[in-house]
Order: structure tokens, then sequence, then C-alpha cells
């Protein structure tokens, strides 16, 4: 063994509850549950560290702390999650999330809901329907965003549903209706209604249909959040962090303010030659959403929209307003999340999210990819996937998927689930790499099911059965030691299988001196490899499903498949007769192989 200068930095949680395989565990820091730093990666140099704030220094001015104790005016009743938490009341919803989350306590849920560091949107008319509690917070796993909704070119409130129980079949946890065509107050309350997970909306969209945007008022703005409130939707964008002077500086962005909700009220405030309506108005939202217990998604409207205008002095100093507004949110006892980029090239994604984790005073950040190439339009669920995994590991709590029709047109059902795959892809590397407990439990059993070549059970724990089996049938759909990848005589996981299988002394006819040789691969496979790419997937079924005759079987395993081999007792005298003794668990490792 070589002696390195250098051990793994391994301080984090082990990510496997059963500390499986040998690995040493998550390079993150230590858990901080409790603390700012929750599951996190070490900072790079020159990083903003954490806030000394959390929302216990921004109470309601008429609350009273008596010995470290805070108490309510008398009369007061206690509605959002955050006023129960401030109470040190646990709620069924707090409940409910630490069962879905068993790496945390309730009590743990209402001490971080009541920091700020995490919100549970359920607006209380939702409660009333079907929806199941959830947490979004950094000391929760990392949960991903589906955006959805008619355009006014395409799309309906029938095809909204289907897309939403798409989403939700693929993983989302919570939906965006972004609906801007059609019949917008009926698609929301369909998809209220038919979802268990928490609904969010960009109010302004609704408020500006029949009007111009110039003629938005006071009135207006709040009449509609009020009725998108009763309706039950759990959380609202709205751009109030977009001031006056934030304008100057986009004038030099290659491509300008790319929020819809940022342009719209860009021109506003231009109009009016006033400050950002939602901004005058806020504390008048504020007590709207707290009746409600309806959560903010305070929006960025400055977010990049290329790589060339990140991290600019425009998108920084909205980031600047978003944390004044946060402040003032949890004042009036508003459940707090704050939106994010966008469009960021890699090097810069450590810092955009620690810097918002600074300036937010810890307030879950909810992010948009971010996109960390331009050049891929029609891949952008990979270019974004990329950067939303390394928001989730520096720091960002959920991430909205990107789907393939990014820039290009109205995503369609089957770019809700490339949107929704790629993003849980990202969820889960980010949770595995911080060393969420147990996170790693799923990918451990995985590689068990492959590394015993058990494909059906490889299959089911794969996140998209249909799919994994699908791409294995389709050059071999007979269950082999091996797949068309390699095939046997190459197939690094069978012949890793057969020394142990004969160290165990499994495997009947396995002899060190004379590797098996096989003619596994027919004639007909050989074409259909040759063809992979040129023939239709129905052309290679009918191929492929010639190799079971081939292959010795003509369902379930074939003879060719070691677990068919009959005992261990026949597998053992076997052995024996070819003058090969199995070894057993008190035995010593045989020698390597030359
Ligand atoms: S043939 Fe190759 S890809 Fe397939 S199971 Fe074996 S090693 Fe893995």
């Amino acid at each position: 063994m070589t002696n390195f200068d250098f051990v793994p930095p391994a301080t984090g949680n082990n990510p496997s509850s059963q500390k499986q395989g040998t690995n040493p565990g998550s390079f993150a820091n230590a858990p901080d549950i409790g603390g700012p730093r929750a599951f996190s990666s070490p900072d790079t140099p020159g990083m903003p560290g954490v806030s000394d704030k959390t929302a216990w220094d921004f109470m309601p001015p008429d609350w009273q702390c008596d010995e470290g104790r805070w108490r309510a005016p008398v009369g007061f009743v206690a509605v959002t999650q955050l006023e129960h938490a401030r109470l040190g009341i646990t709620t069924p919803e707090m409940q409910r999330v630490a069962e879905r989350e068993p790496h945390l306590s309730s009590d743990q849920v209402r001490e971080e809901i009541a920091a700020g560091r995490m919100v549970i949107p359920a607006n209380r008319a939702h409660l009333a329907m079907a929806l199941d509690p959830m947490a979004i917070g950094r000391a929760s796993r990392t949960k991903i965003n589906a955006n959805m909704g008619a355009s006014p070119i395409s799309s309906g409130g029938d095809e909204e549903l289907k897309k939403l129980e798409w989403a939700l079949k693929w993983g989302s946890d919570t939906v965006m209706d972004l609906s801007t065509g059609g019949d917008l107050d009926a698609t929301r309350e369909a998809i209220i209604k038919h979802s268990t997970a928490p609904i969010g909306t960009v109010p302004i969209y609704s408020m500006i249909i029949g009007r111009q945007i110039e003629d938005l008022d006071r009135e207006t703005v709040l009449s509609c959040l009020e009725a998108q409130a009763r309706q039950g939707v759990d959380y609202f964008t709205i751009h109030a962090g977009l001031r006056r002077e934030h304008l100057e500086p986009v004038a030099d962005r290659l491509i300008g303010i790319v929020s819809r909700g940022g342009s719209l009220l860009a021109k506003w405030m231009l109009h009016h030659g006033r400050e950002n309506l939602m901004a005058e108005i806020w504390d008048d939202i504020c007590e709207l959403m707290r009746r409600y217990d309806v959560t903010f998604s305070i929006g960025d409207g400055l977010r990049p929209g290329g790589l060339s205008d990140a991290t600019d002095r425009a998108q920084l100093g909205e980031l600047a307003a978003l944390g004044e507004l946060t402040e003032r949110a949890w004042r009036h006892g508003v459940q707090v999340m704050i939106e994010g980029p966008g469009h960021v090239p890699f090097d810069q994604v450590e810092y955009n999210m620690k810097l918002q984790r600074r300036v937010c005073h810890g307030a879950p950040f909810y992010v948009l990819g971010p996109l960390v190439t331009d050049v891929f339009p029609g891949y952008d669920h990979i270019t974004s996937a990329i950067g939303a995994t390394a928001a989730a590991y520096h720091g960002a709590s959920m991430l909205c998927y990107v789907t393939p029709k990014e820039h290009l047109g109205l995503p369609k059902r089957d770019d809700v689930k490339q949107g929704c795959v790629a993003y849980r892809i990202a969820a889960h590397a980010a949770d595995v790499a911080l060393g969420i407990p147990a996170s790693r439990d799923w990918d451990d059993e995985l590689t068990k099911a492959r590394a015993a070549l058990h494909w059906e059970k490889h299959f089911e724990l794969a996140f998209d059965s249909d799919t994994a089996r699908a791409f294995h049938d389709e050059d071999l759909d007979v269950d082999t030691d091996f797949c068309a990848m390699c095939g046997h005589d190459w197939c690094a996981v069978r012949i890793s299988k057969e020394i142990s299988s004969f160290v165990s002394g499994k495997d009947a006819a396995y002899e060190w001196k004379k590797p098996r040789i096989s003619s596994a691969l027919s004639q007909e496979q050989k074409e259909i490899l040759a063809k992979r790419g040129i023939l239709t997937p129905s052309e290679l079924q009918r191929l492929a499903s010639k190799t079971q005759t081939t292959m010795g079987a003509d369902e379930g395993q074939a003879a060719c498949h070691s677990e068919v081999v009959d005992g261990e007792a026949k597998a053992r005298e076997l052995q024996k007769s070819s003058g090969l003794e199995a070894k057993t668990d008190s035995e010593p490792d045989p020698a390597p192989l030359p």
C-alpha cells in the first residue's frame, strides 16, 4: 500500500446508515442542525461566512421576551408555522415533516422554522384538501420544483393536470403554476385541488390579464393575492427586490432582464417614476399572506439570463434588497424563501449561494438551475442540473427544474419528466455529498444488486425502472451474467462475481487456471450490436428476442447465469472433485490472480 501524506478529509456524516462499503464518508462539514451551517460544504477561501442573525432577531415589535422565552400579545392567535414555532408549539405539519425526513425530529423541524432556516409551504386552505406537508431548508433533504402552466399559445387545463400528475410521479416536491393563457383561475383551482404537493404561483401574471402593467395599483395587487390565497396557493413569488437604482447597471447587460415579473415591474417603475409597487405595499402584502400562511418566495427579478451577466451589480444590489424584505416579512410572522439565479458560471455558484446565506440570514434559497453554459439549447436540463448539484451542495435548499424545452418552447409531458429526472439526480447527488443521513442507502442497495448481476433487483431499484429495463432488453432480453455493453468474456462484474463465487464455494464450474470462454454472443446479437443506433426500437426488440433461445432459456434466467447452479453443497462437491478447495469464512483469501 502507498502511504499518502494527504488523508481524505472525512469530516461530515457518513451518508450510509449501515456504513456499507469502503467509502470513508462525506467530505462536507460536520452536521450543524440547529446552527447556521446545517449540512454544508467547506468554504472555499474568500467565500462569505454565515450571518450572525436569524429570524429570532426580527420579531414582531409587540412581542416580549421574558427569560429567553418569547410571548405574543394577549389575544394573539398563531396562524403561520413560523408563529407556532416561535411560541414553541409543534404543529401536525412539523410532525409530518419529521416522519418524511427521519434524520430530523419534530423539535428540530420546529427550531429550524423558528430560526427562519426552514419553511413548510402549507396554505391553510390547501391543508384542508390533499396537501401532504413537506419542508424546504438546508437541514432537510434537497427538494425540487417543477414549473408548468398553460401559455396563450399552447396547452390547456386538462393538459396541465396531466403534467401535474406526471411531475408528481417523477418526484417533484413542489409545483409552480405559471399559466399565462386560458382560464387562469380554473386551471389554478384544479391544480391545487389535485395536488398533494405545495403549489406556488407568480401572481403578477394574473394581475395583468385584461389590463396594462401601467394600470397596476395597490387594490388590484391585494385583491388578486387574496383571491389566490383563498384558493389555497402555498407560496407566492413576488418581485419586490427590484428597485429603480438597480436598473442603471442593467443597461450594460447582454440580455437585460429575463424575469417576466421583473421586466413588468421595471416597466411600471419607469412609467410612474416611482419605486417598485410591491416594495411600497410590502407590509400590506405580508399581513395578507400571514392570514392564510402563504409562504414568500421573494423573486429575483434581476437574475442573470446569460453567463455574461452573472454576479453583476444589478443582481447583487437586488439580493441586498431581498435581505431587507426577508427581515420585514419575518417581523410579520410570514415564512420566507428566496429565489436565485439563473445562468451562473460554475466557478461562481458557491459564492452566489454563500452570499445569499449571509445576506438573508439563512432563509432557504430556491434556485433556477443555474445553467453553467449557454450554448446547449435543447439540453438545458443537463447544463442546469450540473449547476443545480453545485448549488445544493453549497447551500440551496430547493432546485427549480429546467426542461429540455427551456428557451425554446412550452414543455410537454415528456419534457416535464426529463426535467424532473435531471433534478432528482442533482438533488440526490448533493444530499449524498452533504452527508445527509441514510441518503446513500439507496445507492448501496443498487450497487449490491449490480454486483450480484441481479437484473430484476437492479431494475426495481432504478429511479426509472422502465427505462433501465428497456435499455437492458434492447440488446439482450434474458437474465444473463453480463449485459450487451461488454459481453460475456469481458464482463468485469461477472469475473469479479466468479472470484467471489469461487471463494464462497458456490460456483460449480469455476477453475482458476482455465478461464471460461463462451460463445455467449450469438450471430444475431452481434448483428444487433453492430446496428445499434441504426435500427428502430421495435426492430431491436424483435432481434433481441431471438437471443433467448440461443442463451438456453425461454424465459427467466438463462443457463449461463451463475445463480442457476444447483445449491452450495453440490458446488462444493464439484469443486472438490476438480481439485479445487472452496474457502470457508475462517480461511484466508486466495492468492491474487496473476
Ligand atoms: S457486461 Fe460490462 S456493463 Fe454489463 S454488467 Fe458486465 S461489466 Fe457491467
